[in-house]
């Protein structure tokens, strides 16, 4: 079976790993290459955008791919809303890994978009601790008075910084007692993030609940009307092998 493998996750890579195994599938990779350094894959991987819906719808088509499995990253949206608008009859499946939840006691909040987070800082300058992607980074010149320790994996483009930054680029996953040190060793008062889930970079919530610190969440984007979801691997695997044995 020909199949079409969204990824960019933990999850993604995960799949293709299981995929490549796997002598009933004939699989492909799909990343947007925003990274500048992928990490090797165990499947034909093809890379960059596809040209939005019609992009995908063609190469769906050209490539004859008979199941579309979308496990780009949660706030990977306009992604997810273009396989859902280009699979057409197509078998195609969501894997959302669950979101992270607010454990009591925590100082959490989450907001719909990010100028609403920005806001909601305030005017006294804080020391904050910002993992949210180079995307999410514009906002946040809103507030220039806080000073942001700033992790990515790569370093945002030129301009995209708050004015008062530390920038620091590293891969997860992170280790518990790394963020603890991190946190205490920038003086972080807040932790603010998207709320992506996902084990390879929670430690930095655990790290903020122990120091007692604020920590302020990107809520989710809400996935189309209708689209079939899972959240885990195993899941998305057996739509996969359940597709095969019916020969779809
Ligand atoms: P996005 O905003 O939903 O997508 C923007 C455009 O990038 C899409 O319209 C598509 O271009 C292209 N694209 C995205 N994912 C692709 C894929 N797997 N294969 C081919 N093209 C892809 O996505 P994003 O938030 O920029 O994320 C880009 C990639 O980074 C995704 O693979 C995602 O899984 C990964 N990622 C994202 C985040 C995050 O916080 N957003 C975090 C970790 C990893 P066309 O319209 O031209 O097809």
């Amino acid at each position: 079976m020909r199949v079409l493998l969204l990824g960019g996750t933990t999850e993604g890579a995960a799949l293709a790993r299981a995929l490549a195994d796997d002598a009933r599938f004939q699989a492909t990779l799909s990343l947007a290459g925003v990274t500048r350094a992928p990490r090797p894959q165990p499947l034909p991987t093809r890379i960059g955008g596809f040209g939005g819906v019609e992009g995908l719808a063609a190469y769906l088509r050209d490539e004859r791919i008979e199941a579309l499995l979308d496990a780009t990253h949660p706030f990977a949206a306009q992604m997810t809303r273009n396989a859902a608008a280009a699979a057409g009859g197509l078998p195609l499946l969501r894997l959302d890994r669950p979101a992270w939840r607010a454990q009591p006691g925590d100082d959490w909040h989450e907001f719909p978009d990010m100028p609403a987070l920005v806001e909601s800082l305030g005017e006294t300058p804080r020391r904050i601790f910002l993992t949210i992607g180079r995307k999410e980074l514009a906002p946040f010149q809103a507030a220039p008075w806080h000073h942001y320790v700033v992790r990515s994996v790569d370093p945002p483009p030129p301009g995209l910084l708050p004015p008062h930054a530390t920038l620091i680029t590293a891969t997860g996953p992170f280790a518990l007692d790394d963020e603890l040190a991190l946190l205490r060793g920038h003086r972080i008062a807040l932790v603010a993030t998207k709320n992506s889930g996902g084990a390879a970079t929670e430690a930095k919530l655990q790290a903020a609940r122990r120091l007692g610190l604020p920590m302020r969440l990107l809520a989710r984007p809400l996935p189309p009307p209708g689209l079939a979801v899972v959240h885990d691997v195993a899941a998305a695997l057996a739509w996969l092998h359940d597709l095969a044995e019916r020969g779809a």
